[in-house]
């Protein structure tokens, strides 16, 4: 159930997230809206992903995704939070953030400490740099980058 909605292109706006810390981890992650992540597959896995993101009109970056319970609706509603995996000058909320996913890296987990969690993260993000280096992958971000001309993508 991970793989088989991929790939999956998704737009929305950059909303406020529910402040716990990402960034501080040196990870920030842009959160999509309540009404983007009901979009999803409510089969999709939960779990961390990669593939290829843009802000506005912007260059594509590679990327990491996580696909996770929300702890503001007692775990029973998801998040989507995506890491743009390149440093921007400015905050962007409120943009519109396109992301296309491409594959599966790992379930979520319970990390024992901070330091267990910002290694997982750091593996998370070398893995995705690797996997996004394939040629298949390449390939796609070129597709994406026309198809973000388009109008409509996933509705
Ligand atoms: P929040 O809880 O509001 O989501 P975060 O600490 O996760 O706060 O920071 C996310 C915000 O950081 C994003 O909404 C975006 O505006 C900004 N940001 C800056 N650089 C990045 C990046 N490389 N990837 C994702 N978001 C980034
Ligand atoms: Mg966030």
């Amino acid at each position: 159930s991970a793989m088989r909605h991929l790939p999956y292109f998704c737009r929305g706006e950059v909303v406020e997230g529910f402040g716990r810390g990402s960034k501080e981890l040196g990870v920030p992650t842009a959160n999509f809206s309540e009404q983007v992540v009901e979009s999803f597959p409510s089969d999709m896995s939960t779990g961390i992903y990669y593939g290829w993101a843009c802000v506005g009109n912007g260059d594509v970056h590679k990327m990491v995704l996580s696909i996770g319970w929300n702890p503001f609706y007692k775990n029973i509603k998801k998040s989507v939070e995506t890491h743009i995996i390149h440093t921007f000058k400015d905050d962007f909320y409120g943009e519109i953030l396109s992301i296309v996913i491409l594959g599966y890296i790992r379930s979520e987990k319970n990390f024992s400490s901070l330091e267990a969690l910002i290694s997982a993260i750091q593996e998370d993000i070398e893995e995705a740099k690797r996997q996004l280096d394939l040629p298949e992958h390449l390939k796609l971000k070129d597709n994406f980058f026309h198809l973000r001309e388009g109008k409509t993508v996933n509705h």
